[in-house]
C-alpha cells in the first residue's frame, strides 16, 4: 500500500481524533493524544541526536509509554529494537552491542539490569520510565533510580545522563516531529529471534513488511469494524506478534488496547477483560488454556469477546472448545507465523471451515509451498519443509549475511523465507505444521516429531502443560523423555500417564520415562521452552 507505520498512526488520529487509543488501570489515552505524544517524543529523540537509521532499544511491557516510544522512535526515522523485558543481563548485553543501540528506553524496576552492563554497551542515551507515568497522578520528574554497585544500592547520579520519560516529553511539549523522510523500505523494527534455537540474531523488518501484515491480517478478518473494537492486549508487544496483531492492527483500525502489562497475571487478564469490554483477543495457546483452567474464571462475564486469533504455537482442540465455552461462542481461530514474516502467514477462516489441528490457509498475499531437501515441491499430503513468500517477509537478518543467505532463498522466480518448520499441505489447499525441523527425535531409526506425544499426554484429564523431548539412549540413539505439569489438585503417576499413551501412540513414541513440575518454563512470548528442557534432563541423567 506504500505507507508507513506512522501513516497508519497519523490516519487515524485524523478519522478518530477522540477515540480511546490505549486504556491502561483506569487512565485512558485517545489517538489524538497519542499522536501528539509521539510527534513530542520524535522532537526530544531528534533534539538528544538521534538520526534517521539509529538504533533505539526500547525495554517496557505493555504500557502507553511502550506505544508512544515505538511511534516516536519510527516519527524520528530511527529504528525501534525490541527488547524483552526478560532478558538477564548478559542477554541484554549481547542484543545492546549487536543492534548498535545508543539510545535505550527502559522501565525503572528492570534498570538494575541494564547497570550491571551499562559500562560494556554503547548506550549513551537512557530515558527511564516508571508506570506511574502512565497514570493521571502528580508525578516527581527525576526518578531515584537505585542500582547495585560493588555490593550495596546507591541512588545514580543524574551526570550519567539518565533522563525522565515525563521530562522528556515536559521538554518538547509544543513540538512537531522532526522532518525527516521515511519510506516503506526503510527497516523500522529490529526483532530478535533464536532464543529457543541458537544464537540470537536481529530480523529486520521493513514498515513495508509491518504495514502488510496489518493490512493481511485486516482483509482476513472481514467483519472488523473500524473504530469500535476493544482488543485485549496481553500478548507482548516486544515480540512481533503482539506488536503485529495487538498494537499495529488496532493503530490501523482505530480499535482501543486494553493493555496488560503483565500475561502471566490471570487475575489481570480476567479483569481488564470485563472493565474494557475487549471484543478482540489475540493470544497464545497456553495463555487461553491457562484462563480456562483458572478458579477465577466462572466469576467473570467474558461473552463480550468475540473473536480470537491463536498463534505461536499448536491450538488443542480441547483449548478452543472450553474457551469458546466459557465466553459464550467466541470464535478461537488457529494461526501460524514467524518473527521473520512479520509475523503472519497462515489461519484459520474466521467464517469458513475451521480444520483441527491445521494452521489454515495463506492470509492474502502469501504464496507458500511444502519442499523436499533439494526445493522441489512435494505432493499434497507429503511432509516437507514450509516456505513462504510475500510483501511481510522480511529484508534479511542484521549485520549477518550468511544467516540471512540460509534462511532467504531465490526459486521458482520468489524470494522463500524458508521457515524450519516441516509441514504438509492437504488436498484443497489447508496446511499443517508437523513439527520443528530442529525438535525431531530419532528413537531406533523412526522419526517422532514431539508434537504428537505431546497431544497424547495433554489429552490425559490430570495434564496442564506436557513437552516432549529426546534424550540420549545407548540403544535407541534417542528415546522420549515427558515433562508435564498438572492441572491444580488434580494427581497421576508416571505410570498412569505412560499407560495413557501406550493406549495412544505406536509403541516407539511413547515416552520412557515422566518428569513433573509445577509449571514448565516458557519464553516471553509464553512458549514453552522445550529445548532448555531438553538440556535440563539430559544433565540429570549425567
Ligand atoms: P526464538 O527464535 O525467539 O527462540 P521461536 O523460534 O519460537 O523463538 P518465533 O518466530 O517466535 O521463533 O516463532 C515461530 C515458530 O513458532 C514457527 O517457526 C513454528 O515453529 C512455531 N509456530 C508458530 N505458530 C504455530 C502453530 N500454529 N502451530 C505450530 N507451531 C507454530
Amino acid at each position: 500500500s506504500g505507507l508507513t507505520l506512522p501513516d497508519l498512526l497519523r490516519r487515524t488520529a485524523e478519522k478518530y481524533p477522540d477515540r480511546v487509543a490505549m486504556s491502561f488501570i483506569g487512565a485512558n489515552t485517545t489517538y489524538g493524544q497519542l499522536y501528539r505524544d509521539a510527534q513530542r517524543f520524535a522532537a526530544a529523540l531528534h533534539k538528544m541526536g538521534v538520526r534517521p537509521g539509529d538504533r533505539v532499544s526500547i525495554m517496557l511491557p505493555n504500557t502507553p509509554q511502550f506505544v508512544t516510544s515505538f511511534y516516536g522512535t519510527l516519527l524520528a526515522g530511527a529504528v525501534a529494537v525490541n527488547t524483552s523485558p526478560m532478558y538477564t543481563p548478559s542477554e541484554l548485553e549481547h542484543q545492546l552491542n549487536d543492534s548498535g543501540s545508543e539510545t535505550l528506553v527502559i522501565l525503572d524496576t528492570f534498570y538494575p539490569r541494564y547497570e550491571e552492563i551499562r559500562a560494556r554497551v554503547p548506550v549513551k542515551r537512557t530515558l527511564v520510565t516508571g508506570v506511574q507515568d502512565a497514570l493521571p497522578f502528580p508525578k516527581n520528574l527525576l526518578y531515584p533510580i537505585k542500582a547495585r554497585r560493588e555490593g550495596t544500592w546507591v541512588k545514580v547520579p543524574f551526570e550519567e545522563r539518565v533522563l525522565s520519560y515525563p521530562k522528556v516529553l515536559a521538554s518538547q511539549v509544543a513540538a512537531a516531529a522532526p522532518s525527516v523522510s521515511i519510506s516503506p523500505d526503510d527497516v523500522a523494527l529490529l526483532q530478535y529471534t533464536g532464543g529457543t534455537t541458537g544464537v540470537p540474531k536481529g530480523a529486520m523488518l521493513t514498515h513495508g513488511n509491518l504495514v502488510s501484515n496489518c493490512e493481511q491480517a485486516r482483509m482476513w478478518m472481514s467483519d472488523l469494524r473500524d473504530g469500535q473494537e476493544v482488543t485485549l492486549a496481553a500478548i507482548p508487544f516486544f515480540h512481533v506478534y503482539g506488536m503485529t496483531v495487538a498494537m499495529n492492527l488496532s493503530v490501523l483500525t482505530g480499535a482501543t488496547l486494553a493493555l496488560v502489562p503483565n500475561p502471566r497475571d490471570i487475575k489481570m487478564v480476567l479483569s481488564q477483560i470485563t472493565s474494557s469490554g475487549a471484543t478482540l483477543f489475540p493470544g497464545v495457546p497456553t495463555l487461553y488454556n491457562a484462563i480456562n483452567n483458572h478458579p477465577d474464571t466462572p466469576k467473570h462475564d467474558l461473552t463480550s469477546i468475540r473473536a480470537c486469533i491463536s498463534g505461536s504455537a499448536p491450538l488443542l482442540l480441547e483449548t478452543s472448545r472450553r474457551f469458546r465455552e466459557i465466553t459464550g461462542g467466541a470464535n478461537l481461530v488457529e494461526g501460524y507465523g514467524l518473527t521473520e514474516a512479520s509475523p503472519c502467514t497462515h489461519t484459520n477462516p474466521i467464517f469458513g471451515e475451521q480444520r483441527e489441528g491445521s494452521i489454515g490457509v495463506p492470509f492474502p498475499g502469501v504464496d507458500s509451498i511444502v519442499v523436499n531437501d533439494d526445493g522441489q515441491i512435494v505432493a499434497p499430503g507429503e511432509v516437507g519443509e514450509l516456505w513462504i513468500a510475500g510483501p511481510m517477509i522480511m529484508k534479511g537478518y542484521w549485520q549477518r549475511p550468511d544467516e540471512t543467505a540460509k534462511t532467504l532463498r531465490e526459486a521458482h522466480g520468489r524470494t522463500w523465507l524458508m521457515t524450519g518448520d516441516m509441514a504438509t499441505m492437504d488436498a484443497d489447499g489447508y496446511f499443517r505444521i508437523v513439527d520443528r525441523k530442529k525438535d525431531l527425535i530419532i528413537a531406533g531409526g523412526y522419526n517422532i516429531y514431539p508434537r504428537e506425544v505431546e497431544e497424547a499426554l495433554m489429552s490425559h484429564p490430570a495434564v496442564l502443560e506436557a513437552a516432549a523431548v529426546g534424550l540420549p539412549d545407548t540403544y535407541r540413539g534417542e528415546s522420549v523423555h515427558a515433562v508435564v505439569a498438572l492441572k491444580p489438585g488434580a494427581n497421576a503417576t508416571e505410570a498412569e500417564i505412560i499407560a495413557h499413551c501406550k493406549g495412544l501412540l505406536s509403541a516407539y513414541k511413547v515416552p520412557r520415562s515422566v518428569e513433573f513440575r509445577d509449571e514448565l518454563p516458557k519464553t516471553a512470548a509464553m512458549k514453552i521452552l522445550r529445548r532448555q528442557l531438553a538440556q535440563e534432563a539430559r544433565d540429570a541423567q549425567k
